[in-house]
């Protein structure tokens, strides 16, 4: 069965999902209607309370921009799953799923979006199963990116791999470095007890072809090759986290709140997490990261140069939940 047919199989078999839970819920009762403006009224039936209350604490200056963006999700595996479901729950305008599942895994996959559907009917979905890598699919990909914002002709906003392999995230290095694509990048070691996130803007931040140490310094390394009869371990509680830092970094990228990290690490059995930023490779093996850095450079140039106002600002703080002083050591 070729991609095209499999896609066809899988929208149908959501059909049928929704349909019969439809009847099982009486008419489509269950779910909620779309809504077409996020409020900050408080009040059951308003969902979007809660994060947009995020703009009164002060945190995001507008939360609502969130439903104008769309986030291309490649890998719906751990990571990618989790990942998903926590975009459908901030209400994220689109999302474009691009995966490669064998037939036994898409009943799995259909139920699964089929899950997220539910959760936010607002969030739009495209779905493409196929494998990025091929020739004819990674051209596919290419325009997936550039074309498949919620505008349909738009490039997406971000794309992000929740892929396991290394062939996989060179694809999605090599497709972001030429159309000059945000992505960022995330995986967990073969040992379950350390993962990353790395946000990557071509040409001015390293690529992923730039800086092969980190790729050994995350130890994903020995994952990607491989090994017959060598089995990765696997700890749902750090794909949780990777994919939770991985959406927070997000978040902050697109609603420019807080700090966004260029390499957040996490190593569970210490619960350390390391941060860093890396410049780009000026001999990065891949020539259109090279053509990005030159960009860069010219469009920095150009730029006029910023004056620097300091300002004290008040330190105020924060009640916590517990109504306790917290106390040096
Ligand atoms: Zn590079």
């Amino acid at each position: 069965m070729d991609s095209a047919s499999l896609v066809e199989e899988l929208q149908l078999r959501v059909r049928e999902l929704e349909e019969a839970l439809a009847r099982e819920r009486g008419g489509g009762q269950g779910q909620r209607a779309r809504i077409e403006r996020m409020s900050p009224e408080v009040k059951d039936s308003n969902p979007y309370s809660r994060l947009m209350a995020l703009k009164r604490m002060g945190i995001v200056k507008d939360y609502e921009k969130i439903r104008t963006f769309t986030v291309a999700v490649v890998g719906v595996g751990g990571v990618g799953s989790v990942t998903a479901e926590m975009l459908t729950r901030c209400g994220i305008g689109k999302m474009d799923f691009l995966f490669e599942l064998l037939l036994h895994s898409l009943s799995l996959l259909t139920d699964f979006i089929f899950f997220i559907r539910n959760i936010n009917p607002d969030v739009q979905f495209e779905v493409h199963n196929y494998n990025i890598t091929t020739v004819d699919n990674f051209q596919h990909f290419m325009d997936r990116i550039s074309y498949g914002g919620l505008e349909e002709g738009k490039p997406v906003d971000l794309v992000l791999s929740c892929v396991d392999n290394f062939e996989a995230r060179m694809a999605i290095n090599t497709a972001c470095n030429e159309l000059g694509q945000t992505w960022m990048e995330s995986g967990v070691s073969e040992n379950a007890v350390s993962g990353h996130i790395q946000l990557i803007i071509p040409g001015e931040s390293a690529c992923f072809a730039c800086a092969p140490p980190l790729v050994v310094a995350a130890n994903i390394d020995e994952k990607t090759l491989k090994r017959e009869g060598v089995c990765a371990a696997s700890l749902p509680t750090t794909m949780g986290v990777v994919a939770g830092i991985l959406v927070q970094n997000v978040l902050k990228f697109l609603l420019n709140f807080g700090t966004v990290s260029y390499y957040l690490g996490y190593n569970a059995m210490q619960d350390f997490f390391p941060t860093m930023a890396m410049k780009p490779n000026p001999h990065c093996n891949d020539k259109n990261c090279r053509k990005q850095q030159e960009e860069y450079k010219e469009k920095k140039a150009a730029q006029p140069k910023q004056v620097v106002v300091e300002q004290e600002e008040e330190i105020v703080h924060e009640d916590n939940d517990w109504g306790k002083q917290l106390s040096q050591t």
